[in-house]
């Protein structure tokens, strides 16, 4: 399982980082504090995660055989495995959608507040998760699709594509997906969904397909227009340790982002069709922006350190 890891984040990096470098969409900091936290939260998670879902898989298997009538799960288990995978990523897919969505709500949005507090953006900030957030991400992705009788390596398939078009979305790449980005989510979608700006505030909540968000009214989908600034209001985290600790003793928001606004109102939220056209002319003027930032970004990780 960590070899398994490590090799996915080599991968990641000899692929992404150059990406990053040659098709950013936004200025690319290479060394920063961020990037410290990602990989501290990525520490912990690798620790924590695995453990976490083996117990929730336990528990639905040990549900499906209380509760679920005989035979039930053996009809989904007959099926090809080619089948199954589609059922998980769906499936999974769903879990991903209701879990993020749950998140922004007002009682765990401290939590998830973690991840959203990155103001760069790039692959690594896939990683970026406080233990709580991604346990409830496992437990609503892995329970529903145990509970149907899907085999276990399907669901693991399920994940792993899931994971992998998490860390693909978070990237800093310019990259359009073409008549498909009415069907996956790109880069472009997912850099929305962090935007700090009131307009995209709980929209976007999707992992790997667009319907969920077009099904449920929560999709945004600007017509040719970048993110303007990322992360989130608000004290921020200063220590290594303050990202597990602080959501604890933070006192709760007025409601989910903290600013007076709750979850978008389904019947209100505006008629958005599932294509978003976010393949904009990248911006000319990132790479001057490059070489600046990455000078102020070091001065201010010697500041925090
Ligand atoms: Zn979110
Ligand atoms: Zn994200």
């Amino acid at each position: 399982m960590a070899m398994s890891l490590l090799y996915q984040l080599l991968i990641w990096a000899i692929v992404l980082t150059p990406a990053e470098y040659l098709f950013g969409a936004y200025p690319l900091v290479l060394a920063s504090f961020e990037r410290k936290q990602n990989a501290f939260l990525l520490l912990i998670n690798a620790c924590f995660i695995p453990v976490l879902t083996a117990v929730a898989t336990v528990a639905a298997v040990l549900c499906l055989e209380a509760v679920v009538p005989d035979g039930f799960g053996a009809i989904t288990g007959r099926q090809p495995f080619w089948l199954q995978i589609i059922e998980a990523v769906v499936l999974v897919d769903l879990g991903v959608y209701v879990s993020h969505r749950l998140l922004h709500t007002r009682y765990l949005w401290r939590f998830h507040e973690v991840h959203h507090s990155a103001e760069e953006m790039n692959w690594f900030v896939a990683f970026r998760f406080h233990p709580v957030d991604l346990g409830i991400n496992a437990i609503l992705t892995t329970i529903p699709a145990v509970l149907l009788g899907l085999s276990i390596e399907a669901i693991a398939v399920a994940k792993l594509i899931n994971g992998w078009q998490s860390t693909i979305s978070h990237a800093n790449v310019w990259l359009g997906l073409g008549p498909l980005r009415r069907i996956f989510i790109d880069p472009g979608f997912h850099h929305w969904h962090h935007a700090n700006d009131r307009d995209a505030y709980d929209r976007n909540f999707g992992g790997l397909l667009v319907v969920w968000d077009w099904l449920f009214g929560t999709l945004y989908a600007p017509n040719r227009k970048r993110v303007a600034k990322f992360g989130v209001d608000g004290p921020g985290y200063h220590s290594l340790s303050g990202l597990i600790i602080a959501p604890f003793r933070r006192p709760l928001p007025a409601t989910s982002q903290g600013d007076g606004h709750d979850l978008p109102d389904i019947k209100h939220a505006p008629a958005l069709s599932p294509v978003h056209d976010v393949e904009v002319e990248r911006p000319s003027e990132i790479t001057v922006a490059r070489d600046d930032l990455l000078v102020g970004s070091v001065a201010q990780s010697s500041e925090r350190s």
